[in-house]
């Protein structure tokens, strides 16, 4: 490795050395140790960065409620699921309410878009049409996200 930038130039021969140590002057040796101190804490705030971060979508602090509930690239695909697992226990749970056969267990229930019976029909995710406007009630302090 040269450090050229450490380095001087004879006019007469036009040659180029490295400079000794001992011709350092002191405020060039305060300026690269400087150089050094400000590299190493680039260095170390880039590692906490890293190692802070979110490992999936690295926008955010990679902390419990960002990944239960926050990360962008989660909310692509493994929220949905999540959501939808829990939405077909509850279809599991009605239909065995309105005597609907079902299976043994709920994690095996595949729900059907329509099941019907005398009493009861119960869609699967599905949109309907309502009369009325349906509103989205916040507690204090939350806001919605796009
Ligand atoms: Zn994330």
């Amino acid at each position: 490795m040269k450090f050229v930038w450490l380095s001087v130039s004879s006019i007469k021969t036009g040659t180029r050395r490295i400079v000794r140590p001992d011709e350092l002057s002191f405020v060039t040796i305060i300026i690269i140790i400087i150089i050094i101190i400000i590299i190493i804490t680039i260095i170390i705030i880039i590692i906490i960065i890293i190692i802070i971060m979110c490992k999936i979508c690295g926008q955010f602090q990679e902390i419990v409620d960002h990944l239960v509930s926050g990360c962008p690239e989660l909310a692509k695909t493994e929220y949905i699921e999540r959501h939808s697992k829990a939405a077909a226990y509850l279809h599991w749970t009605i239909c065995k309410h309105y005597n609907i056969k079902v299976q043994d267990k709920h994690y095996e229930h595949e729900p059907a878009t329509v099941t019907e019976n005398q009493p009861a029909t119960i869609l699967w995710d599905m949109p309907i049409q309502t009369d009325k406007e349906i509103f989205l009630h916040l507690k204090k302090g939350n806001k919605l996200q796009k």
